[in-house]
């Protein structure tokens, strides 16, 4: 990690930085014990507000959870501060992970160092414009349906969703568990690869981590492209309108050409692509009702009073999430319902499993899968929204085939219009993340 700060001036540069970008939940005031060396000596990281620090707050960005305080720390943060580093803060978040603005957050919206009156994406906004700010070189999210990526994207920072399992989640708060993977934020390829180093593995208290063997990334990053195989989501570029953002894309193919890379058009029927949101929306809320039927103000978290048990958990969920989490979990427990199940949650599984099919087959010639990250500039807080149910075009939805399939996936920054940063999006085939960071290498 190039770019060294101290923990002390990090937490400064953090406190101050709220008036202005709001990313924050919590901030250490002291350091935390941590080794004085390894791969991350030094190194002062933010972690996403839903990962469980040992006796600090841990919010998930709801009020249900305004107060919970852990007991035990997630698997990653034990594996940071092994590695070195230390925790400053944590960070602002859509509610639960719900959301893409991170607008839907109890500490409210998190605003874009680019223009602070544009949104800095969700759900992992605050972890996004603390690197993206230059603050910290390293933040630590999760992205379930692009909540890394598409922060990455609006923010111009490198946005790194690893392969499904890659990265335990012991002691992470879920949201929808087909889908939530750990992933983080830098600012360059060579840290993007050192940070898998020191996150990733087989941990025993998530039985869904891989035993893959996590390799030396940052000491096999190789930029040279001559004779890669790269994929170019057509279907996806066709569909943005931004002028400028295509142009910068079209100015990458040229530079991707120029050394050495075959570039293989790739497409997919628009009808599939119209099927992930629906699929997206679906699985997730049915996922998340299941999750977080925990948080009921009986066990842990936020409690209202009531008459019976009954009543309290009623009042609790209640009064505990934002009418936006709730009409999720009506979503979510409409499709669960028994008579639904079929029709509904049992169908969009089906319809993930044949459109992971049909993005696999996308991978059989390529080394990679190139696509424009996101169709738009961050856009605006004033006329953002995160229940855009019917007028979102695939463009937007796109990166979440990511999460369907488990791909490793990442955001890099690509060009600027009008001051706002616009981004590139990679996916790999599963457990190639070494392939993943080569071509990041090449094109970054
Ligand atoms: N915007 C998507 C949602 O609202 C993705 C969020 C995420 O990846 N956590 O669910």
């Amino acid at each position: 990690i190039h770019e060294q700060k101290s923990f002390q001036e990090a937490r400064d540069q953090l406190k101050e930085s709220q008036a202005a970008l709001n990313a924050l939940v919590s901030i250490y005031e002291e350091k935390e014990p941590s080794k004085s060396e390894g791969k991350l000596a030094g190194v002062p990281v933010v972690l996403k507000d839903n990962i469980n620090t040992k006796g600090h707050l841990t919010t998930a960005s709801s009020k249900i959870l305004e107060n919970y305080v852990p007991v035990y720390d997630a698997t990653i943060v034990k594996k940071l501060k092994e590695a070195g580093a230390s925790i400053v803060a944590k960070a602002s978040m859509d509610e639960l992970g719900m959301g893409g603005t991170n607008r839907n957050a109890l500490t409210g919206p998190v605003h874009n160092p680019y223009d602070l009156d544009r949104i800095s994406g969700g759900s992992s906004g605050g972890c996004a414009v603390v690197v993206a700010s230059g603050i910290v070189p390293l933040s630590i999210g999760t992205d379930t349906g692009d909540s890394i990526r598409k922060p990455a994207a609006y923010t111009g920072v490198v946005g790194v969703k690893p392969t499904y399992g890659r990265i335990s989640r012991y002691g992470i708060i879920p949201y929808a568990s087909s889908l939530d993977t750990v992933g983080y934020f830098t600012t360059n390829v060579a840290d993007a690869a050192l940070a898998l180093e020191v996150l990733a593995g087989r941990d025993d208290h998530d039985m869904t981590s891989s035993y893959e063997e996590v390799l030396e990334y940052s000491q096999l990053l190789n930029a040279d492209l001559e004779g890669k195989r790269i994929g170019i989501f057509k279907t996806v570029n066709e569909e943005v309108k931004d002028p400028i953002i295509k142009a910068g894309f079209e100015q990458l193919e040229e530079k991707l050409r120029a050394k050495g890379a075959i570039l293989v058009e790739k497409r997919m029927p628009e009808q599939y692509m119209n099927l992930i949101a629906p699929v997206y929306r679906t699985i997730a809320n049915a996922e998340a009702t299941a999750n977080h039927s925990n948080l009921d103000g009986i066990r842990f978290g936020r409690r209202e009073n009531g008459e019976s048990v009954d009543a309290v958990m009623t009042n609790s969920r209640t009064a505990g999430f934002s009418s936006y989490v709730r009409a999720r979990f009506v979503i979510g427990s409409y499709s669960l319902f028994e008579e639904n199940q079929d029709k509904l949650f049992r169908k969009a599984q089906k319809i993930r499993r044949l459109l992971v099919r049909a993005y696999a087959d996308l991978f059989k010639d390529i080394d990679g899968l190139l696509a424009i990250a996101a169709p738009t500039l961050a856009p605006k807080i004033k006329e953002s929204s995160d229940l855009r149910f019917q007028e979102a075009s695939f463009a937007e939805d796109h990166m979440q085939l990511g999460n369907f399939s488990g791909y490793p996936s990442m955001t890099l920054p690509l060009g600027f219009e009008d001051g706002l940063p616009f981004a590139v999006n990679l996916t790999c085939r599963p457990f190639e993340e070494e392939t993943m960071f080569d071509l990041a290498d090449g094109i970054e």
